[in-house]
């Protein structure tokens, strides 16, 4: 087999719907041979596109391309500590992009090289959300007239936006913070449930995520009062910290329980999933390392029959999203994915974005990951300085700072 190497490793951050996304890009000594991964950790682009460029990449070229596990495996090593959202993000965008030459390469898309479809289509779920029932019952309205069958739902985002509805009894001096009250929240959700369902019946599926924002003891609560509601999961019920606290709602509840887009080590999903107390693994895969790793869970979460629900949130690029959907249409225990559009710049920006149609995502089934990237409508779209990033900062009530 002909040597291929590495010749360069680019880093691009561009914003089309005002949130920064990180591309790379891996040319290698063919001259019309390139591939393209994501590495997008939108709230620290600065920190990846640094860690590509002066340290990855000066470390890399003049790799065989072929060798993608030597090179998964060395790029972890190569900092000595390990396994953070930077340094993940960082590898992910070499990874995918080595998989898309090897696809390339291969004349196949990534699926077929990775074993082939399991399915045709690929079920998506959207987020339908709203600041009163009426609106978020019209977004559901929309998402089913457009074929959707599963949704998230949601009222005033996480928490349930209180403060903004001036609701909450707040101390003298508080800070400014995305403030909410855990059981004002948990109270309208059981409510929009019961909506829900009475106004949408029971074909349509649903899922609830949580964000971290319940004490554990609330959490297993609010999960029981649920489950009249036959949620599809209850995501993110307790922070990755507080991830053994799964086995006592897995005893306590029979809500199905999702987890894992914050997960950026292997140590966070061996033993929650080894004991089968998640239905579903919803890691970040740019956030674990690109596809290399992600195979390697989903592979493992078979054995206890553990689905996938990769994270699909609009801070990931369509080159991202399309790897995951890769792997949707080849693993068996795929469970649903998560999806969040694509805008007319994404789609200038990335031609080739997944179709859907009916609920079902497609591919376009070129060789690779079969997305590319347009460097100069890029340009159009430069790097947002200032994001909001004010709902990360979440209080309760009294004023304590909590995780988002
Ligand atoms: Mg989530």
């Amino acid at each position: 087999m002909k040597d291929i190497v590495i010749r360069d490793i680019k880093a691009f951050v561009t914003a089309p719907r005002q949130i920064n996304l990180v591309v790379v890009k891996v040319e290698t000594s063919e001259p019309d041979l390139y591939g393209y991964g994501c590495a997008t950790f939108t709230w620290r682009s600065k920190a990846v596109v640094t860690a590509l460029e002066e340290y990855l990449k000066p470390m890399f070229i003049g790799k065989s391309v072929h060798n993608i596990e030597d090179i998964w495996q060395s790029m972890m090593g190569s900092s000595y500590w390990r396994n953070g959202p930077v340094l993940n993000n960082a590898m992910s965008g070499v990874d995918e992009a080595l998989w898309d030459i090897k696809g390339k390469l291969a004349n196949m898309p990534l699926y077929s090289l990775l074993g082939g479809k399991c399915r045709e289509g690929i079920p998506v779920y959207r987020h339908a959300d709203g600041s009163s029932w009426e609106e978020v019952k019209e977004r559901i309205s929309e998402f089913q007239g457009e074929g959707y069958r599963y949704v998230r739902c949601h009222m005033g985002t996480y928490g349930g936006n209180f403060d903004k509805r001036q609701q909450l009894i707040k101390p003298e001096n508080a800070p400014s913070g995305s403030y909410y009250d855990p059981k004002k929240y948990m109270r309208s959700v059981i409510s929009l449930m019961d909506k829900v369902r009475t106004q949408f019946g029971w074909e349509l599926e649903i899922m609830h995520d949580v964000h971290e924002r319940l004490s554990l003891a609330d959490t297993l609560a609010f999960a029981r009062e649920l489950e009249p509601f036959k949620l599809f999961f209850l995501e993110d019920s307790v922070e990755p910290d507080q991830a053994s606290y799964l086995k006592y709602l897995r005893e306590q509840t029979c809500v199905p329980l999702a987890i894992g887009e914050l997960f950026t080590n292997p140590v966070e999903w061996k033993t929650i999933i080894q004991n089968q107390w998640i239905d579903f693994i919803r890691v970040h895969i740019s956030d674990i390392g690109g596809v290399s790793p992600a195979l390697k869970l989903a592979h493992f979460a078979q054995a206890y029959q553990v689905r996938t629900a990769w994270h699909g949130p609009n801070d990931l690029s369509p080159i991202g999203m399309a790897a995951n959907m890769h792997l949707d249409l080849c693993l068996s225990n795929f469970g649903i994915q998560e999806f969040s559009g694509f805008d007319e710049a994404e789609q200038e920006v990335f031609p080739g974005c997944p179709q859907v149609r009916n609920g079902f995502a497609y591919l376009n089934d070129t060789p690779g990951i079969g997305v590319g990237f347009d460097e100069k409508a890029a340009q159009k779209y430069p790097a947002v300085e200032n994001m909001d990033f004010s709902w990360m900062f979440s209080r309760l009530p009294d004023g304590t700072a909590v995780r988002p």
